[in-house]
């Protein structure tokens, strides 16, 4: 099995989601090439083959130029499978490279078992298990289903492309999406509230509890689509990705998409009902109650202090 994976780089900088697909691939046992549109200034370590297109040839975003790039890397190499981050980049070019293959294409893939991927689906309250009836596979990859590869030492083995300039789309720029004045990146201590809230008015007690430990409060997907919380508060692949001193999961399951958000925080408690929700299997301490009466208690106890 060999894969070809798609490494990011966005404004001069390489994105580390290329060693989560290297992870993808030490789970495949896969021998590896890599493509990147970057610079020679920014290149993963990896042991292996990379082909690379500079940046300012090719742009930062040019769907249709780097699909033809890749399907000039895949005539060289063969893979059996061209593997990307599910991210906007992966979404916009893995379709046009699975089309041009004429290869199956399997998106969101968040586990792996010999040929079968495994994809949520059911907003993640269900996985569908999936096998490509197709020689070469196109897949996108969960952000952090298959968490960081060791960084090896080595240096890549480069090969430069050449590309032209051209395509559909013309790349007009970044814009910064507006804070509201919360950077959850920042903050040491977090609440966040999900869905067993239950309801709006009980967002006030996650934020006086995150008061009181002199933290910030967050919250799952599903509580800020409700428009019970702004989604600058959002904590998740599609939400910010925080990494504090302490997370407190108050109400979450633990979906991934969730949990690629928050798993990197050092000390994790989980307030959750369900003693067996998979939010348990990261946490550090698991508390198994009813948050409507821990939370407002925990608040009490630390007001007193
Ligand atoms: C492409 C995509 C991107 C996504 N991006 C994100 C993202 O960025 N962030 C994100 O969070 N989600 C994201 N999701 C959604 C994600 O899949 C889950 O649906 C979501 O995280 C679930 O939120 P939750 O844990 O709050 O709710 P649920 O999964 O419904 O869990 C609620 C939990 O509360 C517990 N509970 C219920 N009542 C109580 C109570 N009284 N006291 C204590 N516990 C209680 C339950 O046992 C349960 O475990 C994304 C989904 C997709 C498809």
């Amino acid at each position: 099995m060999k894969v070809l994976l798609i490494a990011e780089s966005r404004e001069g900088k390489l994105l580390n989601s290329c060693y989560e697909l290297m992870a993808f691939a030490e789970k495949m046992a896969a021998e590896t090439a890599m493509f990147l549109v970057g610079s020679d200034s920014a290149l993963p370590q990896y042991g292996g083959k990379l082909y690379l297109a500079d940046v300012s040839a090719a742009g930062e975003y040019n769907p249709d130029g780097h699909k033809q790039l890749i399907l000039d890397v895949v005539a060289k190499e063969q893979p059996d499978m061209v593997v990307f981050s599910h991210s906007s980049y992966g979404w916009d070019l893995a379709p046009r490279v699975a089309f041009a293959l004429q290869a199956a294409q399997i998106s969101e893939v968040v586990d792996v078992a010999g040929s079968t991927m495994v994809v949520p689906v059911c907003n993640a309250k269900l996985r569908r298990d999936v096998a490509p009836k197709t020689a070469k596979t196109v897949v996108t990859l969960q952000a952090g289903a298959f968490g960081l590869a060791e960084v090896p030492s080595a240096a890549p083995v480069v090969e430069k492309l050449t590309s032209q300039s051209g395509g559909k789309i013309e790349f007009t720029g970044y814009e910064q999406a507006e804070s509201g004045g919360v950077d959850l990146g920042k903050a040491k201590i977090i609440v966040s509230a999900g869905r067993g809230i239950g309801k709006p008015e009980n967002v006030a007690m996650i934020a006086d509890l995150a008061k009181a430990l002199g933290g910030e409060y967050g919250a799952s997907r599903p509580v800020v689509d409700s428009e019970w919380v702004e989604h600058n508060r959002q904590v998740g692949t599609t939400g910010q990705t925080v990494a504090p001193k302490l997370y407190v999961a108050c109400g979450i399951s633990g979906a991934i998409q969730h949990l690629a958000g928050m798993k990197k925080s050092e000390f994790i408690v989980a307030v959750n009902t369900d003693k067996d929700a998979p939010i348990g299997d990261v946490a550090d301490v698991l508390v198994v109650a009813d948050l409507k009466q821990f939370v407002p208690a925990l608040t009490a106890k630390i007001q007193a202090l």
